[in-house]
Formats: C-alpha cells, sequence, structure tokens
C-alpha cells in the first residue's frame, strides 16, 4: 500500500511538473576579481579616468573607483598600462554566412545552395570567437542565417558551450514575396528555395504567424524586408510587425534600400533602420526626432573590398546622420570572404580584424573618436537592446570590457588592435593571446533553459 501511494504521489509530481526535491549543491563563494586600469573610458560622456580598480563578483561588476578597497583572495589582473573600456558592438552583422569569390562569384544566393546550417553554425561559432578576440562582446545578428544558426549560436554560448559574444538574432528575416532573391518559378514554387533564408509573409495573418515563428525559435530581434520588392511592405504591415514584436521586447530592425522604403519605416516608427545608403538628410532628421537607430553598413574601401567612388557616397551619408543627429551605431554587414583579407605579414584577418577596419568610414566622415566610441559601445547596446544589464563598466552590469594601449579618445586606431578581453567576468584574451579554457564546457553548465 504504502510503494502504491509512493508511486502514485511520484506520478502526480511529474504530472504536475515539479520537481524532485533534491538539496541545493553547496555554491562556491563567487570568484572575485580586481582589475586594476591605468585608463578607464566612459564613453557615455567621453572622458576618461585614471588609475581606476574594477571589481568584479563572478559575472558582474561590484565597484569601481580610484580607491576601491582589493579583498584578501581576489585575482589581481594588472592592466595599469593599458586603457579599458566596454566591449564593442557590431550592429548588423551575419556570423553565418561567408560568401566568397570562388565558388559563388560573391552571389550569395549561391552559399544558401552550396553550404547548409551545419556547415554554417560551425562557421559561426568560428566567427564568434574571432569577433570576441576582436574585443565585440555584443552582436546584432540579423539574418540570412540558414536555419536558425544565429539562435542556435546564441543559445550555445548562453547555455556556456563555448566562448562568444552576446549574440541578438533575428533568425530568418521576414520579406514579402521573394525576400531578395529572384528565384525562378521552378526554384520558388516547387523547390521553397527562399525558406530558411527568408519567410515568405504577405497578408497580415502571415506577417503574424512569421513573427511568431521566430520569437518561438529564439529570436531576440525582428528583421524586417522593408524594400526589397517593389511591393514591399506598408506602413500598416511595419506597424503590425513592431505590435507583434513586443511580445519578445524585440526590437525591429527595417532592411531598407529606397528612399520611399525608408519613409515607410520612419513613419510606421520603426526602431532600427538597416544600411544607410537610401537616406537623404530629410530622412535623417526625422530618424533624430524620433529615435530611430542607424545601422548604416558603412563599408570601407579597401583592398579587398569596395570602390573609391562608393565609398564617397558611403563616408557623405554617415556624415549626414552624424550632423542631423540620428542615434549611430557602429555596424557593419561583414559577411564575405576573400583572399586579399591579410596583414602585411601575410597572416589572414579575423572576422573581428576585418570587422573594426568599418572605423575607416568614421574616420573618412570626420566623426570625431569619442562619438566612434559612442557608436562602437553606449548607442549599440541600446539598439541591441542590452543596455540595462550589460555594457557600461557600472556596478551591477556584466563583466564585459576590453583593454587596449594608446587612448582611443585621441586616436582611434587604438581600438583595432585589443590585447585583452573579459566577457561574463571570465578572461578570454590576456596579453594579446586567447585564454578560452574557461568558457568550454561538456554540457550546459549555466542551464539549458537559457536562451
Ligand atoms: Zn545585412
Amino acid at each position: 500500500m504504502l510503494k502504491r501511494m509512493v508511486t502514485m504521489t511520484a506520478a502526480v509530481a511529474l504530472v504536475a511538473g515539479l520537481a524532485w526535491a533534491q538539496p541545493a549543491p553547496p555554491q562556491a563563494p563567487a570568484k572575485v576579481t580586481a582589475i586594476k586600469a591605468g585608463r578607464l573610458i566612459d564613453p557615455e560622456t567621453g572622458t576618461a579616468s585614471a588609475n581606476q580598480v574594477i571589481l568584479i563578483e563572478g559575472e558582474k561588476i561590484k565597484e569601481v573607483g580610484p580607491a576601491v578597497k582589493i579583498p584578501p583572495g581576489a585575482e589581481v589582473i594588472d592592466l595599469s598600462k593599458l586603457t579599458v573600456l566596454p566591449g564593442f558592438v557590431d550592429a548588423h552583422t551575419h556570423m553565418g554566412i561567408t560568401y566568397k569569390e570562388e565558388p559563388e562569384s560573391n552571389q550569395y544566393y549561391l552559399t544558401y545552395v552550396m553550404e547548409g546550417s551545419p556547415l554554417r553554425a560551425i562557421q559561426a561559432a568560428s566567427n564568434g570567437v574571432q569577433m570576441l578576440s576582436s574585443g565585440f562582446t555584443v552582436v546584432r545578428d540579423v539574418g540570412n542565417n540558414a536555419l536558425y544558426v544565429d539562435t542556435a549560436l546564441r543559445q550555445a554560448i548562453e547555455q556556456g558551450w563555448l566562448p562568444g559574444p552576446t549574440v541578438i538574432p533575428s533568425g530568418p528575416m521576414i520579406g514579402s514575396t521573394g525576400g531578395q532573391y529572384w528565384p525562378p518559378p521552378e526554384m520558388y514554387k516547387y523547390h521553397n528555395i527562399m525558406y530558411p533564408e527568408y519567410i515568405d509573409a504577405n497578408s497580415p495573418e502571415e506577417i503574424v504567424r512569421a513573427v511568431r515563428e521566430n520569437m518561438l525559435f529564439g529570436a531576440k530581434t525582428i528583421k524586417l524586408c522593408i524594400d526589397c520588392k517593389p511591393w514591399g511592405y506598408s506602413v500598416d504591415d511595419i506597424k503590425l510587425v513592431i505590435r507583434e514584436a513586443k511580445a519578445c521586447n524585440c526590437k525591429v530592425e527595417g532592411h531598407v534600400q529606397t528612399p520611399e522604403g525608408a519613409q515607410r519605416a520612419i513613419d510606421a516608427g520603426i526602431d532600427i533602420i538597416g544600411h544607410g545608403r537610401a537616406l537623404t538628410p530629410e530622412h535623417h532628421k526625422q530618424m533624430a526626432a524620433k529615435g530611430i537607430f542607424l545601422a548604416g553598413t558603412d563599408t570601407p574601401f579597401t583592398a579587398w573590398r569596395g570602390s573609391a567612388e562608393s565609398f564617397k557616397i558611403t563616408a557623405e551619408k554617415l556624415r549626414s546622420a552624424y550632423d542631423n543627429k540620428v542615434p549611430l551605431t557602429f555596424s557593419t554587414d561583414m559577411d564575405y570572404w576573400n583572399d586579399r583579407m591579410k596583414k602585411a605579414d601575410g597572416r589572414w584577418m579575423s572576422r573581428g580584424e576585418i570587422t573594426i577596419t568599418f572605423i575607416d568610414t568614421w574616420k573618412d566622415a570626420k566623426i570625431p573618436p569619442a562619438d566612434i566610441l559612442k557608436a562602437l559601445t553606449i548607442t549599440g547596446y541600446k539598439a541591441a537592446g542590452v543596455y540595462d544589464e550589460r555594457g557600461p563598466i557600472k556596478p551591477g552590469m556584466f563583466a564585459d570590457l576590453v583593454a587596449v594601449e594608446g587612448d582611443p579618445l585621441a586616436n582611434i586606431d587604438a581600438v583595432r588592435t585589443v590585447s585583452f578581453v573579459m566577457k561574463n567576468g571570465m578572461v578570454f584574451k590576456k596579453d594579446g593571446v586567447m585564454t578560452p579554457e574557461q568558457f568550454f564546457h561538456p554540457g550546459p553548465v549555466k542551464g539549458w533553459r537559457r536562451r
């Protein structure tokens, strides 16, 4: 009888979804780390303070100041010869795609056909490590990521499988018929070539379904193709997306490539406009008034990409946005590779090193270093929706920070080479060398529910 009752109790507990009562494992006291910063930059104010101590307990910052008492037993990290600043944000990138001159002739439509989600997920994991090594602790990963490679990457990093930035994934870009493709009828109708790179959504019902699917599969932002096709999305369509996306607290980014599309996105009150090329000074003024972020994806002219003429326009557009006080994020669209991406000594550049070259455009637009730093950090955190929990080097925040030689407030080129990286209070890079051991685990040590 007793046995039967025990069995029944067990069944009831299972049905009710109750966890078996188990004593919580004894928690080791959180590790305490003290960083001695020779110079500490606050990009919010564009100022620096000398000889600061940052006290970190576990994953978070506990205290910051010149006279913080370092408790006995704390690990002391001496960065007194370096400048410490918050980690960087790429507010528009694509971690799970790398299109190439060979074999795709830079046609990223072909990458979808030739490389499946598993390979692209592994590329994304590698790109995450490379980005973190260059100081990028947050990335907005906005589409063209095969079958939810982006949300899987976020989940794997959050659960503790491997190091990487905090990923703000969008899932597949939502677009009206065709997305960014112009597929032939047989590929579109019989082979469903659009999916998973794009979700076709035309009617209000389809739009709602698409947004909810992305949220279900882990999206933390929603990416919309505003005007990839002449039929595009109306102001009402965009408003519907914004309304649905509120359920996941997701900001909505619109891919914009025409002035008309830009106007519709602005009228609908979108959160972020992706790509700055179609925007006029009038658009910039309206964006500033409404607080709409710009992720301009401002490609510099380099040995591996771009042209002088195109670069000139890009820098002029960025300057106009700056002059009109648009909230500017650092953003790149960095999702390609070719064999000219090498350093002077012949070694390959990493995805992170290529990404940071985009400051060339900001320099050419004559934007002061303090404002470039703000775009690279504070405005990026805000656009990513993480500003309340990570980014600023303040008590209560996750300890994500980097250190560089020199003073980026005087010479922004200092951010090109990051010698120290901390993510969630753990050292990822020190003295210019990656030390990622603490980030690799054989299971979801931070909890399998984390996504
Ligand atoms: Zn893009």
